[in-house]
């Protein structure tokens, strides 16, 4: 008996080793992983160390993640903003920083006399991402970056760069060509507004119910009531919501306007936060995100 255990245990360290290795490229979001496998592709080994369908916000690593960090040839997260960890954890020195790579575009003027924006200021800052065109100039400045790690596969992280870019730039021509005869257009949305930064670029509008919204509430705030009114008042048939929350607030609009036999269709716009572990084994990526959501625009200002 004695002998067996003895002999297991030296198995075992090897296997946990082997499993373990450290991979070549360690990410902290779904966004920095899809930049990086998006180039990468079957060539280097990356894990984003922020699991599938979990909250990025308040993300923290634990040890074993540290440790993968650190040992990684390129460590990839998406802002100190919202990886608050990292300035105290990572000694890696070839970390990339995401948000150090694009350049933000002057934010057009609120016309429509709202103040009280500045949550949402803040909100769509830390929130970059969400605007493809800065997504674009990031996805750029990370190719070289993965080249210098694995220069005899230059050519091909070259290709997957350039057919992932020509995917996300038809949906952008899509969407503008789209929005180009739009008076005014403007979502509803019920949730965390993270995409500010994605509706300046292209010139909509998210009138969002940001304030009074919280995940479990499930009540008629003043707040919810005045944005129901206005849901009716200009005829609005669409309500978006958030990814990977489940919409209470949403369908207790919803409930109420249909009591008025006023009906609503929920959509989601996803903020690229993170997908679940099943889209991740689908290998969603974010330029397919973008197309749906561009899909879920269109029927919301189509009528
Ligand atoms: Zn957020």
């Amino acid at each position: 008996m004695k002998t067996k255990i003895i002999l297991l245990i030296p198995l075992l360290a090897l296997a946990g080793c082997t499993k373990n290795e450290t991979p070549d490229i360690v990410v902290s979001s779904f966004v920095s992983y899809d930049a990086v496998k998006n180039i990468a592709g079957d060539k280097l080994t990356y894990k984003n160390v922020v699991p599938w369908g979990s909250e990025l916000h308040g993300f923290e690593p634990t040890p074993k993640d540290v440790v993968a960090i650190n040992e990684a040839k390129l460590f990839v997260y998406t802002t100190p903003e919202l990886d608050t960890w990292v300035d105290a954890l990572v000694s890696n020195e070839n970390s990339f920083d995401m948000s150090a790579h694009y350049t933000r575009h002057e934010e057009p003027v609120d016309t429509d006399g709202h103040d009280g924006h500045d949550h949402d200021h803040d909100h769509a800052g830390l929130h970059f991402f969400t605007n493809p065109e800065y997504y674009l100039e990031v996805f750029n400045a990370l190719l070289p970056r993965i080249s210098a790690i694995d220069p005899a596969n230059s050519a091909y992280f070259s290709e997957n760069h350039d057919n992932y870019v020509s995917k996300m730039e038809t949906t952008i021509t899509d969407l503008k060509t789209f929005l180009s005869d739009k008076t005014n257009p403007t979502l509803y949305f019920a949730g965390h507004n993270a995409l500010g930064d994605f509706a300046h670029e292209f010139g909509f509008e998210i009138h969002a119910l940001t304030e009074s919204y919280k995940p479990d509430v499930d009540f008629l705030s003043p707040t919810v009531v005045a944005f129901i009114e206005e849901i009716k008042t200009n005829n609005v048939h669409h309500l978006f919501v958030e990814e990977l929350v489940e919409p209470r607030m949403a369908n207790l609009i919803k409930t109420e306007l249909l009591k008025d036999n006023y009906t609503i269709e929920i959509l989601e716009l996803h903020g690229y936060h993170n997908i679940t572990s099943a889209q991740a084994k689908e290998n969603v990526t974010y330029a397919e995100l973008f197309s749906t959501n561009v899909t879920n625009i269109k029927k919301a200002l189509s009528n």
